[in-house]
């Protein structure tokens, strides 16, 4: 059970926030334009961080306000909680990097890392 400090109530128990997915996800800036697979990564391509991750929670029993919480996927341990619209306070860039939705050719940052690819056809059958 996490114990959450909502910025507005102080700590409350986990129960009374709901998750509400990755953080710092920019609407793109002319959607219009997206194609089919590019509107699709906005809408459903996450990251799926082990460590520090940012994300969206709002205190639903309490005040009803969204904040943003840095959090370790591993540990859960709270690393801080901070406004909608402010920047990561651990100087993390954004997970589209800031940069306009068709820079983002298929994998989000930090994905290669792990020497992971798109799933590949050659298995199976
Ligand atoms: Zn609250």
């Amino acid at each position: 059970m996490l114990l959450i400090s909502c910025p507005n109530c102080g700590p409350r128990d986990e129960t009374e926030f709901h998750y509400g997915g990755q953080a710092h996800v920019a609407y793109p800036e002319n959607p219009n334009d997206l194609t089919d697979r590019e509107w699709a990564e906005y809408l459903f391509y996450r990251e799926n961080t082990k460590g520090s991750f940012a994300e969206r929670w709002v205190h639903s029993t309490g005040c009803r306000q969204w904040f943003n919480m840095l959090r370790d996927t591993v540990t859960y341990d709270i690393q801080s909680i901070y406004a909608m619209g402010q920047p990561r306070p651990d100087g993390q860039p954004r997970p589209d990097g800031g940069a306009k939705p068709d820079t983002q050719a298929g994998l989000a940052p930090g994905a290669a890392t792990t020497g992971a690819t798109a799933p590949t056809s050659s298995e199976g059958v």
